[in-house]
Order: structure tokens, then C-alpha cells, then sequence
């Protein structure tokens, strides 16, 4: 599955803020964002005013890199949206928050979305008691989520789970942590998916251009 490879404390750098890509260190001094907070490249310092279309784009691109996903699925998304009843920004929102990479860093039990990711695609994780190795896969009311025996010994894992009250939690989802599990009791709220802040309204103007 295709995927961004690059530096990713640039793409918050670029953004202008942080987007937690990294786990632990968002959390440091260590951050690239906090110590050099203007865009990479040679004229990062300079100063910028953004087209109309520039900021839409930047907060299309900021959501993309958020979930980790590339251009094309995250049109999917937009466009699977736009097919439903409510809001077409909101329900896409809900409908990334709903991935199942997504789902397990919501449970804290991954420092990132790339780390849950992993994890999910390594066959760590669980769905209704099967193995579920698709980070894609847009979990529902009710499913029961957990870890496998194996990867409860993962010293990052453990350390995710121990650091898990940092990181912004998820109404929607009923973590049982200690047992390395949980469960969907409803679908993602609008207050889920305030970190960072999102303009969803400007990405279905992006869209709709
Ligand atoms: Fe890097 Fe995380 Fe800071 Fe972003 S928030 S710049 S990913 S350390």
C-alpha cells in the first residue's frame, strides 16, 4: 500500500503546526515544529500571503497528511462523503476518523497513526476477534477491537498505553486499556476531530472549485 515516506516533521512545518506524525517526541522539546516554526526550504522565513486557493489547498493537505493517506483515497473519501445525508465535510471527517488505523491510535494504543498503521498491517490487531491487516477498513457501531497476545509484550505499545492520557481521546470509542481493547459505541462527533483544528467546510470549496 502506497504511502508517504518522506520527512514528516516538515509537512507540520509546512502546515504551521503540529500534526502529531512523530508520538512522543510531538510532546518534546524536541519538536521541529516548535523549534523552527516557519516552512522548510530557503525562504521559509519569508513572507508569505496565500492565494485564496492556497488556503484551501494547505487545509485539504493538512487533513490528508493528518490520517496519512495520499491524494487519490483521500478524493474517495470526499467523494463516498458527498454521497451521504449530512454535511459532506463532517461525514468525511467521520469517515477517516473511522479508519481502523485511525481507530486503534484513538484507543491509545499507538503514539501515532503511522505507529497504529504498522501495527494493523503487521496483523496485530483484531476486529470481532478475527485478524484485520487493512488500516483502511472503516470500523462500525459495535465492533470489538483489540490487540493480539503478542503484541500487548510490544514495548512501544506499552509505552503508548502508558503515555495515552496526553494524547486527545476519542468519545466515540470505549477504551478498556488495561486489557488492550475496545469497543465502537457510536459514530465520531464533530468535538473528535479538534486536533488540530479543521476547517472542513474549506476542503469541500477545494473540491468543488
Ligand atoms: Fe515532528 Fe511531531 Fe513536531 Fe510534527 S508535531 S514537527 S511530527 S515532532
Amino acid at each position: 500500500m502506497a504511502r508517504y515516506i518522506g520527512p514528516v516533521c516538515k509537512l507540520c512545518r509546512r502546515e504551521g503546526l503540529k500534526l502529531y506524525l512523530k508520538g512522543e517526541r510531538c510532546y518534546s522539546e524536541k519538536c521541529a515544529q516548535t523549534r523552527r516554526p516557519y516552512p522548510p526550504g530557503q525562504h521559509g522565513q519569508g513572507r508569505i500571503k496565500l492565494s485564496e486557493y492556497a488556503v484551501r489547498l494547505r487545509e485539504k493537505q493538512k487533513v490528508r497528511r493528518v490520517y496519512g493517506v495520499l491524494e487519490r483515497q483521500f478524493r474517495g473519501y470526499f467523494q463516498e462523503a458527498s454521497r451521504r445525508k449530512g454535511r459532506t465535510g463532517e461525514e468525511m471527517l467521520a469517515l477517516l476518523e473511522r479508519r481502523l488505523d485511525s481507530a486503534v491510535y484513538r484507543l491509545g494504543f499507538a503514539a501515532s497513526r503511522s505507529e497504529s498503521r504498522q501495527l494493523v498491517m503487521h496483523g496485530h490487531v483484531k476486529v470481532n476477534g478475527k485478524r484485520l491487516d487493512i488500516p483502511s477498513y472503516v470500523v462500525r457501531l459495535g465492533d470489538k477491537i483489540e490487540l493480539t497476545e503478542n503484541a500487548r509484550k510490544f514495548k512501544f505499545v506499552q509505552a503508548a498505553v502508558a503515555g495515552a492520557d496526553k494524547r486527545p481521546t476519542a468519545s466515540w470509542l470505549d477504551a478498556d486499556r488495561a486489557n488492550f481493547m475496545g469497543t465502537v459505541k457510536t459514530g465520531p462527533v464533530r468535538e473528535d476531530l479538534n486536533e488540530p483544528e479543521i476547517k472542513e467546510q474549506l476542503i469541500v470549496e477545494y473540491y468543488s472549485r
